[in-house]
């Protein structure tokens, strides 16, 4: 089995050699930024660079999938919202929100050829071209609320899910929009699955109102990105689980702070999971032992896809994912 065909195979949950590895999210480091002489910024924003950087996943690393979209802010630039791109070890960061929660946003006609989604688009042809049928290629777009939070900034936001709710929901339903032509454009120049971050986290989105504001676009969004569909949400999430199960998302890309037998427990037999790795403890500074303890962990609860929680700290080395997926190939065909 082509490493694709098991990354594609294991966010259906069906049987593969073995259990996939890689990730939804950025798996740059510096030190891999090095490696292939492709680095932030300039990744960010040429296509050829973001590409090179994002193929050294699987040609460095060995993960079953490639994911150019770094950082957070693509669809914001795009959207207008003043972005600082960082540095070569500081992901990009949006400066300042553009409107007032009560501001009717405005999406721009050509939002898909401004810079930072042009660039996004044109990697994913050049990866597809480069890597073909042999690597999964992922995509990843922002859903409304982590949208909500760059437009609006975050206190606003958040502020006013609890006072002016009826215009939160108004704006998150002009963002998803820019999701779902995002995501189809980002599926037409050759995406395999998609990543939908929306930062739902327990601290800032209470199980209420994850039902008030998102259960109904996850849904939508599910019916209108016709691709496997990787939820990824930071945090401790294990409340929420359940319902995420419920809106028909074939995958859910969780936090260490949920344990991998509570991720499986509450996403049942239908929802994939993926990631559940910590970024700090094992990623970051990992033995090969804590590496290889994390992978039988990983295992033994049936996560699907083992990986990263999230983006990982770009001063990670990236050996560790490398030894993280040398360590799933000996589990090759010994699955249940
Ligand atoms: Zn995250």
């Amino acid at each position: 089995m082509e490493p694709r065909e098991i990354f594609l195979g294991a966010l259906k949950r069906e049987a593969t050699a073995r259990p996939a590895k890689g990730s939804a999210t950025s798996v740059v480091t510096v030190d891999l930024m090095d490696k292939v002489g492709a680095h932030f910024p300039e990744a960010h924003l040429d296509e050829e660079k973001m590409a090179r950087l994002a193929s050294a996943g699987h040609t460095q690393i060995g993960f079953d999938n490639v994911m150019p979209l770094f950082g957070v802010c693509t669809e914001s630039a795009a959207l207008g919202v003043e972005v600082d791109w960082g540095q070569v070890d500081v992901m990009p960061t949006c400066r300042r929100p553009l409107y007032g929660i009560e501001d009717e946003v405005v999406i721009p006609e050509n939002l898909l050829t401004r810079p930072s989604c042009r660039a996004a688009l044109r990697a994913l042809e050049l990866l597809k071209k480069w890597h073909g049928e042999e690597v999964a290629l992922v995509g990843k777009v922002f859903g409304p609320w982590t949208l909500g939070y760059h437009v609006f900034g975050v206190e606003e936001f958040l502020v006013n899910t609890l006072l002016k709710p009826d215009a939160v929901k108004h704006a998150m339903a002009t963002l998803k929009e820019v999701t779902v032509r995002f995501g189809l454009a980002q599926l037409e120049a050759g995406a395999d699955a998609l990543c939908l971050a929306d930062h739902a986290t327990r601290d800032v989105c209470s199980p209420g109102a994850y039902d008030a504001f998102l259960f109904e676009i996850h849904q939508e969004m599910v019916e209108r990105l016709p691709c496997p569909l990787i939820l990824h949400i930071c945090g401790d999430t294990s409340d929420r689980i359940p319902r995420i199960r419920e809106t028909g998302l074939d995958c859910f890309h969780f936090d260490s702070k949920v344990p991998a037998a509570v991720a499986r427990e509450r996403a049942g037999e239908a929802l994939a999971l993926m990631g559940g790795t910590s970024n700090l403890e094992v990623i970051r500074k990992g033995t090969p032992e804590r590496i290889r303890q994390d992978v039988r962990d990983k295992v033994e609860h049936a996560v699907d896809i083992i990986g990263p929680e999230c983006a990982v700290p770009l001063d990670s080395p990236f050996q560790n994912m490398k030894t993280l997926a040398d360590e799933v190939e000996a589990y090759s065909d010994v699955r249940p």
